[in-house]
């Protein structure tokens, strides 16, 4: 350890072998020679492959070129920047050199950083230090990249110190270096720390990196303010900015401003890469506008496992299971794609959606002998909501019994949950309670869920001590929100809302509505459950007061885009239905687990869901 540097999976440096290529010994290296002896060689930019490569560093050994400082950097460089090189050659070249420099240094940790070995990166660091070389402003950001591929905060916290140590602290490509390790590291005060320390210096990439700190976090509404700072800061955006902001619009559901960024990443950049058009299908899919997402989807080039699994898990959202099989099953066709673990969860989630069984256990199966995906806690909780919604209660215990992995609290929660829709088993959901609780997981919803099942069964004795237990626990559910764009503006609403300006018109609106709907068979639901969300202030009555403001300031006929962060209840299902009809409008709610699109009183989930 070098400098008190504390290194990962501390391998030792590996100390220079003999120089591995054969070098002509009698090779004499004069002061001109090499210029002379250098110009009838082809340049090290035409070379194209790995077999031109070591032909030529053949030819530069033999010319006793490898033992100049110059050549052999640029050898160096060539072999591990190159799209063709390889870093295994590059470093037996490093460790032939007699007295390598802070350059070659470099070369190396940004090599290993491109080439997708950062730990490799950390390791020529300390051996830098110990040969008294100076990292300069080219070491700090290949090593903090590699710090923040690692998510390595320690040892990223070091680096810091030791640029700070030697005035690095104005150097914008360290610090941008900086904010995006802090970023990735998910340490967003730091990131912001480094970020108010540029002050002028700030540029494109600064912004960019802040914005992307934020929406690793979730931090939404923070991640748009700052896309909207760098705007006002005179500065384009650029594409990596775009994309934090494409990401929060799809989690805040801001379909207008999704489309805006859209227009602009048209009207500035020719030719959109795959990661800015993987972005836009998340954002149209994730805003409700399925076709729009799938009409990029089919016109994209070039495509890898992060698009198909946006686009299955979005078609599963939108409850399209055959849709996302289809596009799972072209995917496997084409061959360009091997199927990884996150594409399984979308296909396995939209097979649990559609309530596909049959074809669910056969992905499962394809997944880990075929493709030898281990299944994860997320797979499993897939499996077991499939079979759980598909009522095979008693399957999916045994597969929790028997399969350690799979039993998380939320495959629990899930098996719990439909005991209580299948109006099932009261002795499996009292096990699964059981083992909830067992995990520590104290979650309001489980406790109601029990307690009706138990007041269903007329035992009123243990439904009561149900609630009890719940109230003495002090849970609570989540606050129940609703948000709605209008005109580009995020309008959230809470149940009882208080706080917004037009709550007068609003709370008129929704009583106005209600006493339509009665007119057209309305009755709003007595279900005890139902019953305690209103009182507590649940989503259905947040998403009955977003409508109502939607159906004030939007133009008639026009959709309406609604997100709610509960689940929706089934009085909230048959309002909005009902409201659809009526109002003649198409009504798109993304609750916690899915779309519903509602139009002319029926919904898309088929009252599935
Ligand atoms: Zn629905």
């Amino acid at each position: 350890m070098v400098g008190g540097l504390a290194l990962p999976h501390t391998q030792p440096f590996i100390p220079p072998p003999p120089p591995p290529p054969s070098r002509n010994p009698a090779s004499h290296v004069s002061e001109d020679g090499p210029r002379e002896q250098l110009s009838c060689l082809p340049p090290l930019h035409q070379v194209k492959t790995m077999e031109e490569f070591k032909k030529l560093h053949a030819r530069f050994i033999k010319l006793g070129l490898d033992r100049v400082p110059r050549h052999a950097g640029d050898l160096l460089l060539a072999c591990s920047l190159s799209e063709w090189g390889s870093m295994d050659y590059a470093r037996s070249i490093f460790l032939g050199l007699d007295d390598p420099g802070t350059f070659d240094f470099n070369t190396m940790i940004r090599g290993s950083v491109v080439h997708g070995d950062p730990q490799g990166a950390l390791l020529f660091y300390p051996e830098m230090l110990r040969r008294d070389l100076e990292p300069d402003n080219f070491t700090f950001p290949f090593l903090l990249k590699a710090c923040s591929q690692l998510s390595a905060l320690a040892q990223g916290l070091q680096i810091h110190g030791h640029a700070a140590k030697r005035g690095f602290q104005c150097d914008v490509f360290v610090q941008n270096s900086l904010i995006n390790m802090y970023g990735k590291c998910g340490e967003v005060e730091r990131a912001c720390r480094a970020f108010e320390q540029m002050g002028a210096c700030r540029t494109v990439a600064s912004w960019s990196a802040l914005a992307a700190a934020h929406s690793r976090m979730g931090l939404w509404g923070k991640c748009l303010e700052l896309f909207a700072g760098m705007t006002r800061d005179g500065r384009g955006a650029d594409e990596s900015s775009m994309v934090s902001a494409l990401s929060a619009s799809k989690n805040l559901g801001a379909y207008d401003l999704g489309r805006s960024i859209h227009g602009a990443l048209l009207r500035s950049f020719t030719g959109l890469n795959i990661v800015v058009q993987t972005s836009l299908v998340d954002m149209y899919i994730g805003c409700g506008c399925l076709e729009k997402g799938m009409a990029i989807f089919e016109m994209m080039s070039e495509k890898n496992a992060w698009t198909y699994s946006v686009v299955i898990s979005g078609l599963a959202m939108h409850g399209e299971g055959e849709r996302a099989l289809q596009v799972f099953s072209d995917m496997l066709h084409a061959g360009q794609q091997e199927p990884d673990e996150a594409i399984y969860v979308g296909v396995l989630s939209a097979c649990s959606h559609a309530g596909l069984l049959d074809e669910g256990l056969r992905c499962f199966d394809r997944m880990r002998l075929e493709h030898r995906v281990p299944p994860s806690p997320h797979h499993y909780g897939c499996m077991i909501d499939l079979m759980a919604r598909a009522g095979k209660l008693k399957e999916a215990y045994e597969l929790m019994e028997n399969t350690p992995a799979a039993q998380t609290e939320a495959a629990w929660r899930c098996l719990l949950s439909a005991c209580k829709t299948h109006r099932g088993d009261l002795e499996l959901a009292e096990r699964a309670g059981r083992n909830l609780k067992e995990l520590n997981a104290h979650n309001s919803g489980d406790y109601i869920n029990l307690s009706n099942m138990y007041a269903e069964a007329k035992r009123w004795g243990d439904a009561a001590r149900t609630r009890r237990e719940m109230v003495d626990r002090g849970l609570v559910q989540a606050p129940g929100y609703s948000r709605v764009e209008v005109k580009g503006k995020m309008h959230t609403f809470v149940s009882h809302d208080k706080w917004h300006p037009q709550r007068r018109e609003v709370y008129e609106m929704a009583y106005q509505i209600e006493w339509q709907l009665r007119f057209e068979g309305y009755t709003p639901s007595e279900d005890e459950e139902e019953r305690r969300r209103r009182m507590q202030g649940g989503g259905a009555e947040s998403q009955k007061l977003a409508i109502a403001f939607a159906l004030l300031n939007t133009r008639q006929g026009s959709r309406i885009r609604i997100i709610t962060n509960l689940r929706m209840g089934k009085d909230c299902h048959t309002y909005t239905a009902l409201v659809s009809r009526v109002f003649e409008r198409e009504i798109m709610v993304r609750d916690r687990n899915r779309f519903h699109c509602f139009r002319q009183g029926v919904c898309t989930c088929g009252d599935h869901w």
